[in-house]
């Protein structure tokens, strides 16, 4: 006979097979799905979804969950995992079918309007969608419940256990050292030859890109015999098992740093996917903690690691052996000059280190607006253009450049942003930590020694799944709560 931790796995294991080949489904449609595949792989992923649901609702498992937990000789890691299956469980349980199958079709019809809607520039085609997600979403937040605030209810969906009356004071604290500093860094920049973007070295072909892009990936620890990269649209990272996670990015023939910064980015996230641990697969220890954590993979990789000047002087040399005269006179300083521009702007994907946070912090004052009730969906487009303006002192002409840029609103991505900025601020805490205990991180990208980075990550962070919450997982790592000032302190030093 199984005993029950034994029966519980095997169950969460299952549902992992089935949320696997829901993941590839989904890798798939972006990455090498023939476009009249659409209607058919809508249908399968929505079979998929059906029964994945009803196995995870069933009195069965909520039973079994129960029996598990009410033992009392459970190790630690055991009581976590019963405690992470009763918080998925008990989330969905609290969802009526009729409710989640109304959110993933709105979802995907509403997505979709928004698409065209942003082609077109035309707001007016989408805000009707937008009043809809809205409603559902705040329908959700009902069901799901809350102490504070509806919007905590949706927060929590994406960063267990946050509430926005925490996150408040981070982003006010954050706002309120940026806007200063970015003013600070474009004044110091004004009349140097660093105020345009302008593109270094000539066209390269997606090909050679490709090889060059994979061996950054290989350098950085990613395990390819484990994981592949791929191209798509938008960049991403699903990962199935540490054994198989599945990264994308996105080439421009004209400009061959644009793969490398989502190269960079996804290959932190799939560090992380790499480095859950294998044999708990299918069960919540092996599944990463928070949106915040992973996100904090992915920009220590992109930003602090990708971004410094210890990094192109090891890796510009290289690059010419990929490339070759294409890159003649490309210069270290060159690259820096294009991937270190600070310079407000209004699109959030394209924004520098510095004001990207100022992005996030619009959003989060809108959302918490939308669902405490102060902004209706019809007040969005005016309350954004005034909120940049306020924000990062311009003010977008189109909606296109406006609200309308980010596909999260459309398809319930509600709570979703502040996880980009915690990220953020998690990925500068951790490198100090890192610092602390082995010394200067340029001395080491400089030598191309990533394995200590990769090897402190795996030890202090991506081994642990889900056993510990989000703040204690990232408080045990780096020996403090979730503090801005390392965030900060990271860009003075390095733009000022
Ligand atoms: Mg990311």
């Amino acid at each position: 006979m199984p005993t029950l931790v034994q029966s519980l796995r095997q169950t969460s294991r299952e549902l992992q097979a089935l949320r696997a080949a829901e993941g590839l489904l989904g890798w798939d449609q972006e990455t090498h799905m023939p476009p009249k595949g659409g209607v058919t792989r809508a249908e399968s992923q929505a079979a998929l979804s059906t029964v994945l649901h009803q196995r995870l609702t069933s009195d069965k498992l909520w039973a079994l969950i129960g029996e598990t937990g009410s033992q009392s000789d459970l190790s630690d890691r055991e009581k976590a995992l019963v405690r992470e299956l009763r918080r998925d469980v008990e989330k969905a349980r609290k969802i009526p079918e009729a409710l989640a199958s109304d959110l993933a079709r709105t979802g995907s019809l509403s997505q979709q309007a928004w698409a065209k809607a942003r082609e077109r520039n035309a707001p007016s085609e989408f805000l009707p969608w937008l009043e809809k997600m809205v409603q559902l979403k705040r329908r959700e937040a009902e069901c799901l419940g809350y102490v504070e605030s509806p919007y905590d209810a949706l927060l929590d969906q994406f960063e267990p256990g946050s509430k926005a009356s925490t996150i408040k004071p981070v982003l006010e604290k954050l706002r309120d050292g940026l806007t200063p500093l970015a003013r600070r860094i474009v004044d110091a920049s004004a009349g140097s030859a660093t105020t345009s973007r302008s593109q270094q070295g000539g066209s390269i072909p997606i090909d050679v890109q490709r090889r060059f892009n994979e061996r950054l990936l290989h350098d950085m620890g990613f395990d390819l015999e484990a994981g592949r990269l791929d191209s798509s649209a938008h960049p991403f990272t699903q990962g199935l098992s540490p054994g198989d996670v599945r990264l994308t990015t996105r080439y421009r023939e004209e400009d061959w740093l644009t793969a490398i910064f989502s190269t960079l980015h996804e290959g932190g996230h799939g560090l992380y996917e790499q480095g859950l641990p294998d044999e708990d697969w299918g069960t919540p220890l092996a599944e990463a903690v928070s949106l915040s954590v992973h996100e904090s993979q992915s920009r220590l990789w992109e930003n602090r690691v990708g971004r410094s000047r210890a990094y192109w002087e090891r890796y510009l040399p290289i690059a010419k052996e990929y490339f070759g005269a294409a890159l003649d006179g490309v210069t270290v300083e060159d690259v820096l000059a294009q991937v270190n521009l600070v310079k407000p702007s209004l699109i959030r994907v394209e924004a520098d280190e510095v004001t990207y946070n100022l992005h996030i912090v619009l959003r989060f004052q809108l959302e918490e607006a939308l669902f405490s009730g102060a902004l209706e969906v019809a007040g969005i487009p005016d309350a954004w253009n005034s909120g940049m303006e306020k924000l990062l002192g311009i003010r977008p002409t189109s909606a296109a450049e406006g609200f309308l840029q980010d596909v999260h609103w459309s398809c319930g991505l509600y709570g979703y942003f502040p996880t980009y900025t915690m990220g953020n601020l998690y990925a500068a805490q951790v490198c100090a930590a890192m610092e602390r205990e082995m010394g200067s991180l340029d001395v080491k990208i400089r030598a191309g020694e990533f394995s200590v980075m990769r090897e402190w990550l795996r030890n202090k962070i991506h081994r642990f799944g889900r056993e510990f919450s989000a703040a204690d997982l990232m408080h045990r790592a780096t020996g403090e709560d979730l503090n801005p000032e390392y965030f900060l302190n990271y860009l003075e030093k390095k733009y000022l």
